[in-house]
């Protein structure tokens, strides 16, 4: 497997859990804002056998879960038998994704504890194609959420990072939308864009950090609405937080 970097201990990946994080390289889109850039260039990181990536998980006591991440996780041709290592030694196992190679999360849905699905904005194709800088399709993206939705055993968030040139108030609206009408039961997060060295200098002017109090007027209206999943805010204020508590 093609490894960018391994954070031996976070506990930003996976709410109220100690994570190992590893980063995988590459990745089918080209987000702009995209935090790991240098994951998408074909020469970074080093391939690692499976079996050293499992050993460095099995000594790694201070950790009880393991998220791995990218880049696009779904892309590495040995996730599969990561996945089924992992399951072995007991830890929670958590992969991100942005949704669009459903057939390998069907394969290594048995495996994993928790999908945490990037989804860009709403499904609509020119809106997608503006965030993620290639044309999508986006019948895989609501395959993914379809299969991940019926599957009781696996924790399932979905996330949108508001950026406020690339999405509007409406496309909150629309995202909540179309999560309530395919009956998603997991969490949606709104989080706050911010910049990273990683997203580079050339696009530190371009995409602005939206402030807290704009994106919880974002999220007022599904303050104690009946949804069929629970809505939350990322930022650098609350933290992780469901919006019916701020
Ligand atoms: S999908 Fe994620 S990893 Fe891939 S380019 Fe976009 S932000 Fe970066």
């Amino acid at each position: 497997m093609k490894i960018g970097g391994i954070i031996d201990i976070s506990t930003k990946d996976i709410p109220h859990r100690s994570s190992m994080v590893i980063f995988t390289v590459g990745c089918n889109f080209k987000c702009d804002y995209c935090h790991n850039k240098y994951l998408l260039q074909p020469d970074v990181g080093r391939q690692y056998e499976i079996n050293e990536l499992i050993n460095q998980i099995k000594t790694n006591e201070l950790v009880s879960g393991v998220s791995i991440t990218g880049g696009e996780p779904t892309l590495q041709n040995d996730l599969l038998e990561l996945c089924i290592e992992i399951q072995k030694i007991g830890k929670y196992l958590s992969i991100d994704t942005n949704g669009s190679n459903p057939d390998v999360i069907k394969k290594i849905a048995p495996y994993i504890n928790r999908v945490a699905l990037d989804l860009k904005g709403p499904l609509e194709p020119k809106k997608f194609e503006k965030i993620t800088g290639i044309k999508v399709d986006l019948a895989k993206i609501k395959d993914t959420i379809a299969f991940i939705n019926t599957k009781k055993d696996i924790d399932f968030e979905i996330r949108t990072t508001y950026v406020e040139r690339l999405l509007t108030s409406d496309d909150v609206s629309e995202i909540i939308n179309f999560l309530e009408s395919v009956g998603f039961k997991g969490n949606f997060v709104l989080q706050q864009y911010q910049f990273l060295e990683g997203v580079g200098e050339e696009f530190k002017k371009i995409f602005s950090k939206p402030e807290h109090d704009l994106l919880v007027n974002l999220l007022k209206p599904y303050k104690d609405v009946k949804l069929p999943f629970k809505v939350f805010l990322r930022d650098e204020i609350v933290g992780y937080c469901n919006i019916n508590e701020i």
